[in-house]
């Protein structure tokens, strides 16, 4: 190389899925140009010595509700959490403002330039009835299609027969559809007895929304899936009984992907009783004990739960407070403790890193087509990169969240290993857990967008 590289990140030790060896990266316009022991020149010197360099995070399932709910979160905020944690890729989908056509994905589009810190892709919600609208939302680019199994947070639920009509159209174009498994009648039925019983407890949240309900909505899922040869991830596998369905559809051929979230490996089911609204999110935490924390981990080694991602949804402290148990904002903040939490699991020996950088990068990042532009630290990939100090160790703490929540279920927790910077193409978005003031983040299209490129 007789030119300068504009960065060399160097003297780190490189994790990838496939291992981890000590080696430099040099980086020429904001992609990967060269990965090995060789020291080209550099206009900039980044030192990883005695740090590990992981391809940054990739998480697919975020609500940034905006535009939809501003006073809960925002592009410039949510992106943020996700810049200081070491996410440099998110997939976004919004309940309260959904992409059903083109002309919204358009609209979002522009209206998303220059509110992002990392670079996103957008999701359509899929709608009961409308499976014509399939084909041409694929190909504008969308990264998914966000499938509800029971009315929530507003977006109407698909029985099965709607649900084979979406997956039949997405099958036809080879696009991807995130579900969200929870069955209708049965969560219906147990809202309506609970109510009648004047029920306003925690309590109400794990009867409400069934382990029974959810393993029913996956079974349904995952058959039809197989039946009409489509691609899907099952949404927030709650427990190793629905990670098994999901395994069994596979084994017979299912293009079935399982999705995994710290909230049913790190919190528990009993929690709701005291905590509330606080844990209000759905499916609920399941873990009774250690050991389904242990089995749900075992799951992720072996890839039976495919990816790891974080489903922020975030609400203030006040707002999880307004009103009562049934009419709180279901979901948990997440993008700022998602990759801490892997991090941690780490250094305690649950995972390694080779398997954080599967789960939380390279996987997600082929599921929903981004790869191996995302998710991967070869030359030719963007240089997204994340710098861990594994030798750190802190308290994850509500005053350190980003996102406009301000709160994390996972305060005053102890973890080890940090973050102490962030790249999004060969630049700096964060560093010492606080993001630059760079928006730099572009729009991705998914594997179907003919229109491709930059917004
Ligand atoms: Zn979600």
């Amino acid at each position: 190389m007789v030119e300068p590289v504009d960065v060399l990140v160097a003297n780190g030790t490189v994790v990838e899925a496939s291992g981890r060896h000590p080696a430099n990266i040099a980086i020429r316009d904001g992609r990967i140009a060269y990965v090995g022991p060789e020291r080209p020149h550099a206009r900039e010197v980044v030192d990883a010595d005695g740090l590990f360099v992981l391809p940054g995070g990739v998480d697919t399932h975020v609500h940034l509700m905006d535009p939809g709910a501003l006073d809960r979160e925002d592009f410039p905020s949510g992106t943020a959490a996700a810049a200081a944690s070491g996410v440099t890729t998110i997939i976004e989908h919004t309940h309260g403002h959904p992409v059903r056509t083109v002309k919204d994905l358009d609209e979002k589009r522009h209206y998303l330039k220059g509110r992002a810190r990392v670079d996103y892709g957008l999701a359509a919600h899929a709608w009961p009835g409308h499976a014509d609208d399939v084909a041409a939302l694929w190909a504008a680019g969308v990264a998914f299609f966000k499938v509800f199994t029971c009315t929530t947070h507003g977006v109407p639920g698909h029985d099965p027969a709607a649900l084979m009509a979406h997956l039949v159209a997405t099958s036809a174009v080879d696009a991807v559809s995130l579900v969200h498994s929870e069955d209708e009648s049965m969560t219906a039925a147990a809202e309506q007895m609970l109510r009648a019983a004047g029920r306003k407890d925690g309590g109400v949240i794990p009867e409400w929304r069934s382990r029974d309900a959810e393993l029913v909505a996956a079974a349904i899922v995952g058959l039809l899936v197989r039946r009409t040869e489509a691609r899907a991830t099952i949404a927030h596998v709650s427990n190793p009984e629905v990670a098994s369905y999901a395994r069994a559809e596979r084994g017979r051929g299912a293009r079935l992907h399982a999705e995994g979230c710290p909230q049913y490996f790190f919190l528990r089911e009993a929690e709701v009783l005291h905590e509330g609204a606080l844990r209000k999110f759905t499916p609920p935490a399941r873990a009774r004990t250690s050991a389904d924390e242990d089995e749900m981990w075992r799951l992720l080694k072996d890839g039976v739960l495919t990816h790891i991602s974080s489903d922020h949804a975030p609400s203030t402290i006040q707002q999880k407070a307004d009103g009562d148990i049934w009419s709180a904002h279901f979901g948990l903040p997440g993008l700022d403790t998602t990759m801490a939490l892997l991090l941690d699991a780490a250094g305690r020996g649950i995972l390694s890193l080779e398997e954080i950088a599967l789960a939380y990068s390279e996987r997600p990042a082929k599921i929903y087509g981004l790869w191996p532009r995302k998710g991967s630290l070869r030359p030719g990939s963007d240089a997204d990169l994340v710098l861990v100090d594994p030798s750190a160790e802190r308290f994850l703490r509500n005053e350190d969240v980003h996102s406009k929540a301000r709160w994390t279920p996972y305060s005053g927790r102890h973890v080890q290993g940090q973050v102490v910077r962030t790249l999004l193409r060969g630049a700096t978005i964060a560093a010492a857990g606080a993001p630059t003031d760079e928006f730099r983040g572009v729009f991705l299209p998914g594997a179907g967008g003919a229109r491709g490129g930059a917004a």
